[in-house]
This record gives structure tokens, C-alpha cells and sequence, in this order.
């Protein structure tokens, strides 16, 4: 496709601002954040206090490092709504995200949050490439996710003709695609080659396909991938970031002029980069782990919330916001699963629930085509091992994937082994987890 530059009036001012505006504006934004943070949410004034700060203690952007981090815990210790800003009844919409136990997170927005969320989807499908008018493929899943609902909000603040497709049902999404004529698709990565595949079943060739931007997030992806997608359905790849703390979709989105790293909607989301061990903020260009102050949320504010993704901040290109690099890992032990985030102790929260399987398991991740596998090989307790009938433990098997399947969110194969047959750790850590998947480059 011919890359749409941005014509003057596509872009809001403040993308094209000079840095001392913008931060001008990120102090400003700062300073309320930090202080309706305080003054609403007891988790965030009790951190404050404990650490004897004070939200008038902010004077310059730099200032914000003496302030309490946030992380993933808190939003499970105060579940579902303990870290809310405004009443409930202010709340216009939950979403939640994984857990690292068997409970999701919950988040909240406000009507305003809803809308400056919608705007900021609308930015990012304009920094893609998209324009009013243009049919978007939504193929994210729709429900409780911040993807489906997420980006839906955006297309249509944008001006986009909506498919509200969802996931799944591969057949009828290209159907679809090859019905409608849409110009833009919002998916996972991983998905995209599956629904690039059927058209190849169908001996359909990328170039009598309508896509021309593809917009892919919720899970890491490198250059190798962005080529294969690229070459496979004939369009532009662009990379969208975003987590359900923070926002949702749209924190990041990169522009199809550079297609040089998502650019960080730095009017709304403050980011710094930490050292993940001693939490120290490190210069531009080095790596760590991405931490986020929301700068004009209303019902969840965060307030230097630990991401766990582990990037870099990127000098501004193509707008006058900083970017991000590509996600190269995480510093805590969340697996990315088709898209759904997975962590190990919800699935072992699942075997444990079934008294006759020992503690000792093994999740084994595999590749399968451009989809990952997930193989669960848990252990009989000693006292039944031998003694239950193949039925009885067909049965055990079929109970746990059923369980994984409706808590956690994703299709496992369960291997049910007999008592000792999961190699024992020499050293004291178990190894859990058995990635077999190919990196990303
Ligand atoms: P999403 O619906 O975007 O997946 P979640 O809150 O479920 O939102 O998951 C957020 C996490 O997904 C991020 O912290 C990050 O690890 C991963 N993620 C989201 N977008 C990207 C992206 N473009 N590249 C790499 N990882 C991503």
C-alpha cells in the first residue's frame, strides 16, 4: 500500500508539540494524579505516607522516582474494587485482566476514562495508517479482555465501519473478510497467520486480499514475524501495546511512516524505565523494566505501576513523543499464551484442587504452525498411584482441563503420570516450565 502520511489536521496538536510543552503538561497532569490518588485511594495515601511522601513534594517530572511503586499485588489484595477512585456508581465499565492466582484483577473506568481511552485507540488506528471511512476487522475477543471493546470504541471515535468479529471461527472471519472488503484488521499476532493460512487454503494470494494495515498487540513479536505477516496478507504491520492496569490497548502505537516502535501516548501515560532489581530509574536508551503513572485517569489511577515488560524508551520520530523498544521479556514469570496472559500458579492453583495430584507438574509450551501449545504434565499422589483405573484417570485429566480451560482461559493437553515421574529438583527450584517455543527476533 501507499503509506498515508499524516496530512495537517489528522494529527492533535499535542502529537507534533515541542518536549517543554509536553512536559509542561506531563508536570501538570502529574501533580493532580498524584494527588486524587492520595486523596481517594487509601492503598495509595497509606504507600505515600509509609514512604513520607507527599504529592506536593513533586515538583519536577524527576521528582516522581521518590514516590511507592505499584504492583500486580496490590490489585489482588484490594480485588475487586478496593483501589477504585470514585464510587461504584460513577464506575461505566469493569474489565479484568489474569491474576496470578485463580481470581482475575478487575479494573474500572468512568465515562471520561471510557472516552479519552477511545481517543487514544482512535490516535493510535490513525498513526497506523487508518482514516474515517475505513472498515476495521475487529478480531480481538470481545467480553471482559480490554482488546475487543477496546478497540471497537476506538474505530468508531475514529469513524471506522466496525466488524465486531471477535475471536475465533477462523472460516467465518475470512468469510467475512473477503465479503465485506475491510482496509484494516485488529489482531493478535499468532492469529493473524492462522487466519493468513486459510486464505492460503483457499488459494487466495495477498494481493486480492482488501487488508492494507494490520494493527497487532496483546502479545510480543519481533521483525521476523512483522515480515511473515507483511508478505502473507499483503499489508502494513503495525505493533500496539497496551495492558489492562494501565488502560488497555492503545498506551503505545507505532506510526506506518517509521514502523519504528510503538510511540508512547506520553500526554496520558507517564513512563519511566527501572532497573527491575533495585527499582532505580535508568537513562533513555538502556534497558529495564517499563513503569507507567497514569496522568488522567479517574476511576484506577496507577501510579508508577510495575509493567514487568522489560523494554527500553526510544527518542521521538514520526510525533514528539517518546517510543518504546520491543518487548524482549518479562521480569516476573507471565507466560503470553495465544494472547492470554498465563501465570503458572493459577494453573498450579487447578491441580491442587483435585486432591489425588501431587503438587510436582511441569507446563511444557510448545509451537504448533504459528499457534502455541500448552501441555500440562501433572503427578498421581503417591497412595493413588496404580491403584485408579485408566477411566478414573482419563477422568482426572478431562476435570483439570476443564477447570484450566474456564478459570484460566486456555486449551491444554493434561498428561496424568504416575507418582515420581516428574524429575525432582537437585538444587531447590523446581523447574516448572519448559518454553520450547522459538524466540522472537
Ligand atoms: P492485552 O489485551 O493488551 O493483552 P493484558 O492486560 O491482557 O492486555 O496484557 C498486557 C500484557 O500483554 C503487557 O503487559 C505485555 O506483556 C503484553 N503485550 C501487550 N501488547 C504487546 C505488544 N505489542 N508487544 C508485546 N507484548 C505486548
Amino acid at each position: 500500500m501507499t503509506v498515508k502520511k499524516p496530512m495537517p489536521g489528522d494529527l492533535e496538536p499535542i502529537e507534533t508539540a515541542s518536549r517543554d510543552e509536553i512536559s509542561a503538561l506531563q508536570l501538570q497532569r502529574l501533580k493532580w494524579s498524584l494527588q486524587h490518588a492520595y486523596d481517594n485511594v487509601p492503598f495509595h495515601k497509606k504507600a505515600f505516607d509509609d514512604m513520607g511522601v507527599h504529592p506536593s513534594d513533586l515538583k519536577t517530572l524527576a521528582d516522581l522516582s521518590k514516590f511507592p511503586f505499584m504492583t500486580k499485588t496490590a490489585l489482588r489484595d484490594h480485588y475487586p474494587f478496593g483501589l477504585f477512585a470514585v464510587p461504584r456508581d460513577k464506575i461505566a465499565r469493569l474489565h479484568a485482566s489474569s491474576g496470578t492466582t485463580g481470581k482475575s484483577i478487575v479494573v474500572g473506568y468512568t465515562t471520561q476514562d471510557i472516552d479519552t481511552w477511545a481517543n487514544l485507540v482512535a490516535r493510535s488506528i490513525r498513526a497506523a495508517g487508518g482514516r474515517a471511512g475505513d472498515m476495521l476487522h475487529n478480531a480481538y475477543g470481545y467480553g471482559m479482555f480490554t482488546g475487543g471493546l477496546g478497540a471497537h470504541y476506538g474505530a468508531e471515535r475514529l469513524g471506522c465501519t466496525v466488524v465486531p468479529m471477535s475471536g475465533g471461527q477462523t472460516e467465518k472471519q475470512v468469510a467475512q473478510i473477503l465479503d465485506f472488503q475491510p482496509q484494516i484488521i485488529m489482531v493478535t499476532p499468532s492469529y493473524s497467520l492462522v487466519i493468513a493460512e486459510e486464505f492460503e487454503r483457499l488459494g487466495i494470494t495477498p494481493d486480492q486480499i482488501s487488508l492494507k494495515v494490520g494493527i497487532f498487540g496483546a502479545e510480543p513479536w519481533g521483525e521476523g514475524m512483522r515480515a511473515e505477516i507483511e508478505r502473507k496478507l499483503g499489508l502494513d504491520a503495525i505493533d500496539i501495546y497496551g495492558l489492562t492496569e494501565v488502560m488497555g490497548p492503545g498506551v503505545a502505537c507505532e506510526c506506518i511512516e517509521s514502523k519504528d516502535g510503538p510511540v508512547i501516548w506520553e500526554d496520558h501515560f507517564y513512563p519511566e524505565i527501572v532497573n527491575p532489581e533495585t527499582g532505580e530509574v535508568v537513562a533513555d536508551g538502556e534497558d529495564g523494566e517499563l513503569v507507567f503513572t497514569s496522568l488522567s485517569k479517574e476511576a484506577f489511577p496507577v501510579i508508577r505501576y510495575r509493567t514487568r515488560d522489560l523494554t527500553r524508551l526510544l527518542p521521538p520520530t514520526s510525533r514528539s513523543f517518546r517510543r518504546m523498544g520491543k518487548i524482549t521479556g518479562r521480569s516476573d514469570d507471565m507466560l503470553i499464551v495465544r494472547g492470554v496472559n498465563v501465570f503458572p500458579s493459577q494453573i498450579e492453583e487447578q491441580i491442587l484442587r483435585d486432591k489425588r495430584l501431587s503438587g510436582n507438574y511441569q507446563i511444557l509450551l510448545s509451537r504448533e504452525g504459528h499457534m502455541d501449545n500448552v501441555e500440562v504434565r501433572c503427578e498421581l499422589q503417591r497412595e493413588f498411584s496404580g491403584s485408579l483405573s485408566p477411566a478414573e484417570v482419563a477422568l482426572i485429566s478431562k476435570e483439570l482441563q476443564h477447570h484450566i480451560k474456564t478459570i484460566v482461559g486456555i486449551s491444554t493437553r493434561i498428561t496424568v503420570l504416575g507418582f515420581d515421574s516428574i524429575p525432582r529438583t537437585q538444587t531447590g527450584k523446581a523447574r516448572r516450565l519448559i518454553d520450547e517455543r522459538p524466540r522472537q527476533i
